[in-house]
């Protein structure tokens, strides 16, 4: 019980000791087990039995016998519960029967297909290399992809090469389609939102292909626990889905702690900085031992609690601590995961690149830096700790947000709430249009066909109309040049990244950036801070997507401020309740950098700013909105209200919808010019939308009264970064203002 004896240790020091709100421990538990049922081969057993399994879990067993029955099924557990063993096992056995049988595998990334191809590929050897198993991505050499095409037993590869890679050339792969009898989808839950929606209608088009070559696969998917699993697969496959989800592995037990870092200004109602805090704690369970990850909120972060945890323990060369997160280049990325399974590194600070399923063997300690956002993506970063049956733990540690104070004054929400639910859309008609002319290249539509729930006549006609298709005879065929699936990103709405060169060292690359983030983190004068390494950017190329560095050492980092500017497209519902009109609609969002400001390390204080000189980028989604009339003259006293709300709501409204903070933005402005009143619109952060803003319209009361209560609840005086916002941004008011806002038009 050593981690425990360390916890209570830590705990027992008041420093840390009194701003705990909440320690709740989870009982450990036995494994439930089966025997390996008789329909598996000798010759897989004897293999299991050489890898020490003589049993299985209840659940794997029931995973199995499902698979045997031939029904389409989702197997929901946490990690580090044996998941693979599920499609595994039923892939293996069919193939031994018949080795023209082929089997797909998709992976979220390709990281995770790496984890699992080195393990299918020793089990196929060990079983005589009756089973070839290759994988398929972007850095597979030409001379094996002409190999694997017909010769490969089972194919991993993630959605993204499925999509440009193998649909588009299923010529190439009629071995494949032809005997395609399983198809194996990791990580289920993270096809959501705009990526799940673009997922779903690449698997329509999969299921197209596969019909026309004769095959009707069968689909295993695991998924982490959410709130919806059987529907989420559902409507992902539409098809009818068994779901298994009585998990069958063995615990450790393990300690949840809420912790609140300490009031610093109570008059300003300021706490101290929730990442100084973290810091602080995982540099007492490292010192004391346990292997630690912490998890941060962003890049910037990841990068500082690394800086910090590498300087506190500079001294104990012993000690070593890595950072990692997206935008590192893949070698790098490996040595990392490679580090921390072979223990050699004493903690890791990581954004959420490592809640998946990614082999890191086992932690001891997780410390997360600010609530996650979502109880589902909660329990898998706490997850990362405690694989075996020892005790482990985790700290939450909170910020001053809203949503932040909410969940550590009130653990219940967490702990006894059920997970979110993975909501997609798929018949998104700007995603699907596109899906729909990938399909036409595949193979010419013709007139009966269906896709979902779409009406597809409709849309091939209209693509007929604009000559992306031509009809004849009834049948629609693809006239454009080019192929379609190359411009078209399942991730986001960009599907190209930006580079980082450090032009010191002979213009090497050290890093990516999304392009919707290249505007904040590489301007002009950004620190950009890669590996706990500082690097100042000197030139940003933005036409070649290329930034230019060289390594620096300052003691500040940088931050930008973004300049939104939001227009109303279009309006889809419309309704009055006294004075207040709400609406839902699309809307063009435009997004600009205006300036940065330099932040000192340890002290957070503003040291100086630049401006940015970017173009502004552009993007359609949905929005929800409410407006209220003007109040006389007083327009300082509506701004500061309206302001006050929206940062509420901005932290509500996610929780209401049960969705990532990420996901939504909230914009407010004291006379907007569609509505021509005072305004707070809520938008989606993807193109197109996935179905928040409608919720949200028809949620709105809920919304406002859950702003309300935590306005009301709230212990400040005039406001403060827990409710309404900082008083610097709010005003002396802020917190009357807002009330004021909301009794007298609201309720
Ligand atoms: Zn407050």
């Amino acid at each position: 019980m050593k981690a425990k004896q360390i916890l209570n240790e830590i705990l027992d020091n008041p420093r840390w000791g009194k701003n705990v709100t909440k320690r709740e421990v989870i009982p450990g538990r036995e494994a439930v087990l089966e025997e390996i049922p008789g329909f598996i081969r000798e010759d897989l057993k004897e293999l299991m039995g050489k890898k020490k399994i003589a049993s299985l879990y209840s659940h794997q067993a029931k995973a199995i016998k499902t698979a045997r029955e031939g029904k389409d099924m989702v197997v929901v557990t946490p990690t580090a519960s044996g998941k693979t063993l599920c499609y595994n096992l039923p892939v293996l056995n069919r193939l031994l029967y018949n080795p023209e049988a082929r089997a797909l595998f998709l992976f979220p990334t390709k990281a995770l297909a790496q984890d699992q191809v080195a393990g299918l590929v020793s089990w196929g050897e060990e079983l005589g290399e009756r089973i070839k198993t290759y994988t398929y991505d972007g850095d597979t050499p030409g001379e094996v992809r002409k190999k694997l095409r017909t010769a490969g037993n089972i194919i991993i590869t993630n959605p993204d090469m499925l999509h440009t890679g193998i649909l588009p050339h299923h010529t190439k792969w009629m071995k494949l389609f032809e005997n395609l009898e399983f198809i194996v989808i990791d990580e289920l839950h993270t096809y959501r939102g705009v990526f799940g929606s673009h997922f779903a209608n690449v698997l329509r088009r999969l299921a197209r292909i596969c019909e026309f070559y004769g095959s009707r696969p069968q689909f295993i998917c695991t998924s982490a626990t959410i709130g919806n699993p059987g529907e989420h697969a559902s409507r992902l496959l539409e098809r009818e889905v068994s779901v298994i989800d009585e998990d069958g592995s063995p615990r450790g037990p393990k300690e949840v702690v809420f912790y609140n870092p300490p009031v610093v200004n109570a008059a300003l109602g300021i706490r101290r900085s929730s990442l100084l805090e973290a810091e602080g704690l995982a540099g007492e369970l490292i010192k004391a031992g346990l292997q630690t990850i912490i998890f941060a909120r962003s890049r910037i972060h990841t990068e500082l609690l690394a800086t910090y945890l590498g300087r506190r323990f500079n001294r104990i060369g012993e000690i070593k601590i890595r950072s990692y997160r997206g935008g590192y280049l893949p070698r790098e990325r490996r040595l990392v995961e490679k580090e921390l399974r072979e223990g050699e590194l004493n903690g890791v600070v990581s954004t959420n690149a490592l809640e998946l399923g990614i082999d890191i063997g086992t932690l001891q300690a997780a410390v997360l830096t600010g609530y996650p956002g979502t109880i589902a993506s909660t329990w898998q970063q706490i997850g990362r700790a405690g694989r075996t049956r020892d005790y482990s733990l985790a700290f939450i540690v909170g910020t001053s947000g809203p949503l932040n104070q909410f969940i550590i004054n009130n653990p219940s929400y967490f702990l006894e709430g059920s997970t979110e639910e993975a909501l997609i859309n798929p018949d998104n008609l700007v995603i699907a249009v596109n899906h729909i002319k990938c399909a036409a290249f595949e193979l010419p539509f013709s007139e009966e066909e269906s896709f979902g729930r779409l009406d597809l006549k409709e849309v091939l006609d209209f693509l007929e109309e604009n000559q992306v298709l031509r009809k004849s005879n009834g049948r629609y065929y693809w006239m454009a040049e080019g192929y379609p699936a190359e411009d078209i990103s399942l991730r986001s709405a960009a599907s190209d990244n930006f580079v980082v060169i450090d032009s010191q060292a002979g213009a090497k690359v050290i890093g990516e950036v999304d392009r919707f983030s290249a505007p904040m983190l590489i301007h002009e004068g950004a620190i950009y801070i890669h590996g706990s390494s500082q690097y100042h950017i000197d030139r940003l190329d933005y036409d070649q997507e290329k930034a230019y560095a060289r390594p620096v050492d300052v003691d500040y980092y940088t931050d930008a401020d973004l300049a939104v500017d939001l227009k109303v497209l279009d309006v889809f519902a419309e309704e009055q309740n006294g004075a207040v009109r709400r609406a839902q609609g699309d809307v063009s969002v435009l997004a600009k950098a205006t300036k940065y400001k330099k932040i000192k390390f340890y002290t957070h204080e503003n040291v100086g700013w630049g401006n940015i000189n970017l173009p502004e980028e552009e993007m359609h989604t949905s929005a929800y909105w409410f407006s209220v009339p003007e109040s006389g003259k007083d327009r300082e006293k509506m701004q500061s209200a309206l302001m006050g709300v929206a940062n509420l709501l901005g932290n509500v409204a996610p929780l209401e919808m049960m969705c990532d903070p990420q996901d939504l933005r909230v914009l407010a402005q004291v006379k907007a010019p569609f509505t021509n009143q005072p305004t707070i619109y809520i938008y989606e952060r993807y193109p197109g939308g996935v179905g928040f803003s409608e919720k949200m319209f028809s949620q709105h009361f809920e919304l406002l009264q859950r702003v309300k209560n935590i306005l009301e609840n709230c212990p400040c005086q005039s406001g403060c970064p827990s409710c309404v916002g900082p008083v610097e941004e709010v005003g002396e008011k802020g917190k009357d203002n807002a009330r004021w806002l909301l009794e007298e038009f609201l309720f």
